[in-house]
């Protein structure tokens, strides 16, 4: 049995666990990493790319470097553009803030975990890879965390290792909530330096260079997420394999069409039953106790909520108010992520009607342009104080 005196063991290096991991060595607590996969073992596509100003500020006060690093490797679109049927309702451009007042930062997961590892470093966080995870057994003074090697003994541990959680196995937690039947085709391109995109966020309902699907692209830096809302009828991995036949469509004439990643979701809205463990040595953070739809980018951001409750609980031992607060939170996250995916597909007459009267209205009505244009990644607010996630 390995004895190092450690406070607090973060299972799980992806973003989440690096987040907590640095936060906590902000407030002197020792902490051991563990991960179960090697340190560059590849992590396929861009996956969260939007990283909200509020989860930029809680980074760059623990670490300003991480902070400026988050920023300057990101992109920060200048115009959101809408359109209905092929027709534009909104358009929005916008003078990008100076660095220090970026409003969010689009940049690929990977490299933001890339940056999250040298602050943890920095910051003097033990990091373990290829150590698994295997059980964790818990009593009132601490945790034995195991691993094929033997295991570890905490203060704490905080459980980041994602959805399929050992961790919140381990403490017979479950997931609770729907699957969206609505099938979503989302690729990563790279940039085409003799063709640039424009720098905006577009989202078109019913683009007809589509056959009629909702069709969303979101620029990051070194490429473009384009997100195509499958038809109930669509063979999401057929649409995917034609890719070459239409992607030109949607791009500038004479773009490589370069496509990184590609795969199709159908989107999760769960979280656990509890986000600790019955004797309040054992947290919950991040796709470990809650999986949201990404309108709204509620995943990445609501982690890093988690972490920095996560942190202030182990601080002051008050554990049960982040049992409380964070699964209230959760349970807002995913309200909200769940009316942007309602709106998105439009189940009822009801809501096709309200978008296609909107879309007429755009013409002489900014209000309802605007409507169309925020509608899809649900409220600004989740409701929770102090707190967007
Ligand atoms: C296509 C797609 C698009 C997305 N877009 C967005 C977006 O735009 N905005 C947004 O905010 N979010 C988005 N998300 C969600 C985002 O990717 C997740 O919220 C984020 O990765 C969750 O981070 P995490 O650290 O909680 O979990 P993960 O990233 O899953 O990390 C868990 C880590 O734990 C490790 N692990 C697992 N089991 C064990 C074990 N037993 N022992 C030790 N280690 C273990 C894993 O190897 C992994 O490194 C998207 C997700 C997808 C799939």
């Amino acid at each position: 049995m390995d004895t190092i005196p450690t406070s607090v063991i973060v299972v799980g290096a992806g973003p989440v666990g690096l987040a907590t991991a640095l936060l906590l060595r902000t407030r002197g607590l020792s902490v051991t990493v563990l991960e179960a996969a090697a340190e560059h073992a590849p992590r396929p596509g861009s996956r969260a790319i939007f990283l909200h100003r509020q989860s930029l500020a809680t980074l760059a006060a623990a670490d300003p470097v991480l902070g400026a690093e988050l920023v300057g490797n990101g992109l920060i679109w200048g115009a959101r553009r809408t359109s209905y049927a092929g027709r534009e309702v909104h358009h929005r451009a916008y003078t990008p803030p100076p660095p220090d007042r970026a409003p969010f930062s689009s940049l690929p997961q990977p490299v933001m975990e890339e940056l999250l590892r040298a602050a943890c470093r920095r910051a003097g966080a033990e990091l373990r890879w290829e150590t698994p995870v295997t059980g964790v057994t818990v009593s009132t003074d601490g945790v034995r965390v195991g691993t094929p090697e033997g295991g570890l003994r905490a203060a704490y541990a905080v459980g980041c290792d994602g959805a399929r959680s050992a961790v919140r196995q381990a403490i017979g937690v479950r997931l609770n909530g729907p699957r969206s039947p609505h099938a979503f085709l989302v690729l990563d391109l790279a940039d085409d330096p003799g063709h640039p995109l424009p720098q905006e966020r577009a989202f078109h309902y019913l683009d007809p260079r589509m056959a009629g699907r909702n069709v969303l692209t979101v620029p990051f830096r070194g490429g473009l997420r384009v997100d195509v809302q499958c038809r109930p009828d669509d063979d999401p991995d057929a649409l995917g394999e034609a890719a070459a036949d239409w992607l030109p469509g949607l791009l500038p004439e004479g773009h490589a069409c370069s496509v990184t990643w590609s795969s199709h979701y159908r989107f999760q809205q769960v979280v656990a039953d509890r986000l600790t463990d019955a004797y309040g040595r054992v947290l919950l953070a991040g796709e470990a106790g809650h999986l949201f739809a990404p309108f709204g980018a509620r995943g990445l951001n609501s982690g890093i909520a988690d972490a920095a409750a996560a942190t202030a609980a182990l601080s002051t031992g008050d554990v049960s108010g982040y049992a409380h607060a964070r699964h209230r939170a959760a349970l807002l996250n995913r309200r909200a992520a769940g009316r942007a995916l309602t709106h998105l597909t439009a189940p009822t007459p009801w809501h096709r009607a309200a978008q296609r009267l909107a879309a007429a209205a755009a013409l002489c009505s900014d209000r309802a342009g605007r409507w169309l244009d925020s509608a899809p990644y649900g409220p600004r607010d989740a409701g929770i104080p102090g707190s967007r996630y």
